[in-house]
């Protein structure tokens, strides 16, 4: 890369200027991290799930009478499943993140098209709104 410009369509953005490219490079790091991080976690949940699925078949007639009519089985089951989409969710952002870095567009809020703040991209680097939208959103 030495030498070279590793975003040819800086001049098609102008206010890529604004960021500088040494902070991608940190977030870029940090992204992989996280998104290697996340995957892990995916398969261990995924793991555990299938385990949990054989000890609950095994037990099954443990259950019967006192659980059968409460549901509380149902429920842990779905409080599981909501956990791994969330990490499921945040993999795909991080994804995104990456993927922006490639396309030259992170760190532009992807709804107003202004700068993000460093100070937010280092404490959630898989953004892409800033904070004026993000809390437009939350209302
Ligand atoms: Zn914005």
């Amino acid at each position: 890369m030495v030498g070279t410009d590793p975003y040819p369509f800086e001049g098609a953005c102008p206010r890529w200027r604004t960021v500088d490219k040494k902070f991608i490079e940190q977030m870029k790091t940090k992204l992989i991290k996280e998104k290697e991080r996340l995957e892990a976690e995916l398969k261990q949940m995924q793991e555990a799930s299938q385990s949990a699925t054989m000890s609950e078949q095994a037990g099954e007639n443990d259950y019967e009478d006192s659980f059968a009519d409460t549901g509380s089985a149902t429920f842990e089951r779905e409080r599981d499943d909501s956990l791994g989409w969330n990490v499921k969710d945040l993999l795909y952002q991080v994804k995104q993140a990456l993927h922006s870095i490639d396309e030259g567009t992170y760190g532009i809020c992807s709804n107003c098209h202004e700068p993000i703040k460093k100070a937010r991209l280092q404490a959630l680097p898989y953004t892409d709104t800033c904070v004026s939208c993000r809390e437009k959103q939350e209302r």
